[in-house]
């Protein structure tokens, strides 16, 4: 908790910066606006300070303490904003909210009215520069309720969705969270710390349990999207209403009054979407690699979208893979009809270039923080739409799957006449390059308003006749240099050199204005009037551009839900063409999506390491087939996969993994074919990725991931264990693996892939009717271990790994010793028995070392240095002689 001193004492300005303090949340820094500067004071100040490495200075005295200030210049405060932000502060912005000459008039110690208008936070920021543009930037709230009921809520306020989830677990709670991964997550005071561990990456906004309550909830949302009763927008339960409440109540404080434009809540279904666990979302890399980065990860790989809300649409898909046949079927028709027509797919790419990011634009308009630059990119793209339409053609459009249909109906402006004056009066209105802020005028194109044109004309006009003026000055003084000129102080003056002075002093008709080391400036009342009707000219041209601006924006406002429409249907369209695009790049395939519990793919190949074969223009990828069958009938259910190190099991695991997101994700697969019973969740424990920041060892955090799959994978769920067991001793590590193996077999009953170094373990499958065996090819070439990187039914047939271990230069006797061991183990018929009679136990010492052969005898007698040439070259005869 922070602390800010008592306003006794206060002088007016501090009395109402106290104020205002005591207003905002306390978390957040103020920043107070004063003139051209935001300042910061005390405690807001000494962070501010060292945050953003600026002055903090000193500005008068609180109750005998100066205080500490720091200040940001308001041109640039976006900047300072930013890296704020990134620092993990929020900010709350108080304006002034009158002109300070209208303060003046109250009196000479009456202070400038100010109100906190706006706080950023990460979750509500709408600015592109403080935003990434190929990436949403939601802000999540959590509700849990006594009675252990509990909830989602999100918002993108960038683009007004709107939604909230019911989930029956924790874990179900931490899987959404992962999907969603929320700049900024809400929760009640006392769930912090639960939160904080729930999303990692997001900013932890504590609020008062009473904003959770779900009849306060009711209310306010029953009132911001007027209506009666909430089942218009479908069924929520209390936990969904008190998070949906908690996150419109913190939206309308951000935005300070300012209603946050949303569409109407809709609650998402248990089920609409494939749950991926946490660990299996990182170590899958689905959005971005286990480091963080974009590059390496699934839709780095797969993303060819040309703009911003597209790429969005797509990441918003593989993160949230779908559980809807009909739905995932809509997406791959609309990429097929682009496959098929490659010329229509070229086309509507190369117009979507053009179109921007309309879907942030609008919200900033709707918030009162748009520019002319939003307007005009607005437009820019409905245009676009519509031309993108006639660019498919009669031919096009009519061939167009019903998926693609709705999507180019809510491009069409035919059907819109508002919205197509709206746009064309748009383009007719600004100018070419129009500024981002309207705040400075210079944006309405001549032509668009008579009156504005008339003022501009008057303006120029008068500054014309006061370039005319100069002429006229200089030859009634007869001084050749006299300069008309203009600045803030003085407005526009005569300017003569100093040698001149004298003759203008005594003409009456020019007023001495000032006297400078090599220069005398006066004025004249010509000038002076002039002056004035620029400037008044300017104003009133400047009035009718915010005027100008203001009455577009208002029809924007009015447009809003038909342009949310278009906005979505360009992302729509960008996500179709971009999957045809890849689909042709990457010869991928169209997945065929069931409700049967098939995996049957053919040519698999992994999208990511493949790329990088290809990149490094190293070998190329091998592609594999994999054959499951949930119904455990003809083909196995369970597979164990073995092979040597380094031979592609993690690699063949993943793929078939992400094989599965990408098709329910709506994607062409990177297959040759590829069949898939709905995959429900996807569970995957890869790797010894260490989470020490969490408090636990690898091994517990392994354990912990197998645990949740164990207890959660149900008939529907793909698991992908990748060498479970690692992390403990050899018995712990076979016997936990082999129990893994039975209970994923037995009680699960799920689809799985299960990769083990454990070679023991491929015996498991005469026990187990619905598992396999598959392996991983290597041969020795020439005493080189050579990786082939081909699936191929049956067991590794040999360890290799004491072969490695040779290479790597391990003692000959303790690889000696290992193929020992290696052979007992591998005779012993039931490896339980192997078990119990492992060797380790039997103390059989280690071979001792061999002994040296005469000729390494003599060679350890030789002293180099005291032989002659000729001595060393008869030696080498008689040590040949030896050997
Ligand atoms: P393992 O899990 O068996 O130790 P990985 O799956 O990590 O092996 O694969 C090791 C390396 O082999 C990968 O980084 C990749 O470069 C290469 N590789 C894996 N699978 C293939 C494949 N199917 N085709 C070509 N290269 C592959």
């Amino acid at each position: 908790q922070r602390a800010f001193p008592t306003p006794e004492g206060a002088t007016p300005m501090m009395a109402q910066f106290l104020d205002l303090r005591a207003e905002a949340p306390s978390d957040a820094l103020l920043f107070y606006r004063m003139g051209d500067f935001y300042e910061l004071f005390f405690d807001d100040a000494v962070r501010a300070a060292q945050a953003l490495d600026i002055a903090l200075t000193k500005r008068g005295e609180h109750q005998g303490e100066p205080v500490p200030m720091c200040g940001v210049p308001v041109h640039h405060a976006q900047s300072y904003l930013s890296r704020l932000i990134k620092a993990g502060f929020k900010v709350a912005v108080g304006e002034q909210m009158e002109d300070p000459t209208e303060a003046k008039k109250r009196g000479a110690k009456s202070v400038v009215r100010r109100a906190v208008t706006r706080i950023v936070t990460p979750g509500t920021l709408t600015e592109d520069d403080l935003l990434e543009a190929r990436r949403a930037n939601r802000i999540a709230a959590l509700a849990r309720l006594a009675d252990g009921t509990r909830a989602l809520a999100w918002a993108d306020v960038t683009d007004g969705s709107f939604a909230a989830a019911a989930l029956d677990s924790e874990a179900a709670l931490e899987a959404e969270l992962a999907a969603l991964n929320p700049s900024e997550l809400l929760c009640a005071d006392e769930d912090a710390r639960l939160a904080a561990e729930l999303a990692p990456g997001a900013a932890i906004t504590p609020r008062a349990r009473a904003k959770f309550d779900a009849s306060a909830g009711e209310r306010r949302l029953k009132q911001r999207f007027e209506v009666h009763s909430l089942d218009a927008f479908g069924a929520f339960s209390r936990a969904e209403i008190a998070a949906l409440g908690a996150l419109l109540d913190y939206l309308e404080l951000s935005q300070a009054g300012a209603p946050a434009r949303l569409t109407p809540p809709r609650s998402e279904q248990a089920g609409a979407v494939m749950v991926i666990d946490p660990a299996a979302r990182a170590s899958l890399e689905i959005e971005r690699t286990l480091q963080g980065a974009r590059a390496g990860s699934l839709i780095e790989a797969v993303d060819r979208t040309v703009t911003a809300p597209g790429a969005r649409l797509l990441a918003e898909r593989l993160a949230r893979p779908s559980m809807d046949i009909g739905q995932i079927n809509a997406r791959l028709d609309a990429a097929a009809f682009f496959l098929d027509n490659r010329a229509a797919r070229l086309s509507v790419r190369e117009r979507l270039k053009a179109a921007g990011d309309p879907a942030r634009c609008l919200t900033r308009l709707l918030l009162g923080r748009g520019g002319p630059r939003d307007l005009a990119q607005l437009a820019r793209a409905l245009k676009e739409g519509e031309r993108l339409i006639a660019g498919l053609g009669q031919t096009g459009l009519a061939s167009a799957p019903p998926a693609l249909t709705s999507a180019l109906d809510a491009l069409s402006l035919a059907a819109r006449p508002e919205l197509a004056a709206l746009i064309a009066d748009i383009a007719r209105a600004l100018s070419d390059e129009p500024p981002l802020l309207a705040r400075d005028g210079g944006f309405i194109a001549p032509g668009w308003d008579p009156a504005l044109d008339e003022a501009r004309s008057l303006r120029d006009q008068s500054r014309r006749v006061v370039a005319g003026l100069q002429k006229t000055y200089a030859d009634q003084t007869g001084v050749a240099g006299l300069k008309v000129k203009h600045n803030n102080v003085l407005g526009y003056f005569i300017e003569v050199t100093a040698r001149h002075g004298d003759a203008l002093m005594g003409d009456n008709a020019f007023i001495h204005r000032q006297t400078m080391a090599n220069a005398v400036r006066f004025s004249t009342p010509e000038l002076g009037e002039l002056e004035a009707k620029i400037a008044q000219a300017g104003e009133r041209a400047l009035a009718l551009e915010l005027e100008a601006f203001e009455d577009l924006r208002t029809r924007v406002e009015d447009q809003a839900p038909a342009i949310r429409a278009a906005a979505a249907a360009l992302a729509e369209l960008d996500a179709a063409a971009a999957n045809a695009e890849w689909a042709a790049d990457a010869g991928a395939v169209r997945p065929v999506v069931d409700d049967s519990l098939v995996f049957e793919i053919e040519g698999g190949r992994h999208p990511v390491v493949e790329a990088a074969l290809k990149r490094g223009g190293e070998a190329r990828f091998t592609p594999n087939a994999l054959s499951l069958d949930g119904a455990g009938q003809a083909q196995a259910r369970l597979m164990l996969v073995t092979g040597p190190n380094m031979a592609g099991k993690s690699t063949y695991l993943r793929q078939n993994a992400l094989i599965a997101v990408m098709a329910q994700a709506g994607l062409y697969v990177p297959a040759a074919r590829a069949r898939i019973g709905l995959v429900d969740r996807l569970f995957s424990r890869v790797g010894a990725a260490d989470d020490l920041s969490r408090g636990r060892s690898t091994f517990m955090a392994e354990m912990i991931e197998t645990a949740a799959i164990l207890n959660q994978a149900g008939p529907r769920a793909l698991v992908i264990l990748d060498e479970i067991g690692r992390g403990t001793a050899t018995f712990d590590g076979l016997s936990i693996a082999w129990a893994a193996v039975e209970h994923l077999h037995e009680v699960n009953r799920c689809r799985a892939l299960f990769a083990t170094h454990y070679h023991e373990l491929t015996r498991l499958v005469d026990a187990l009717d619905a598992a396999a065996n598959a392996s991983l090819r290597a041969k020795e070439w020439k005493g080189e271990l050579v990786f082939l990187h081909e699936v191929q039914p049956g067991p590794a047939d040999r360890s290799y790994g004491v072969e490695v271990a040779r290479r790597a230069g391990l003692p000959p006797a303790a690889v000696a010793r290992a193929r020992e061991i290696l052979d007992r183990l591998e005779s012993d018929g039931a490896p339980a028995a192997a078990l119990a009679d492992l060797p380790l136990f039997s103390a059989a010492p280690p071979a001792p070392a061999p002994k040296p052969s005469a000729a390494e005898d003599r060679l350890k007698s030789i002293d180099p240095d005291g032989l002659s040439p000729k001595d060393a070259l008869e030696l080498i005869y008689v040590l040949k002689g030896m050997v």
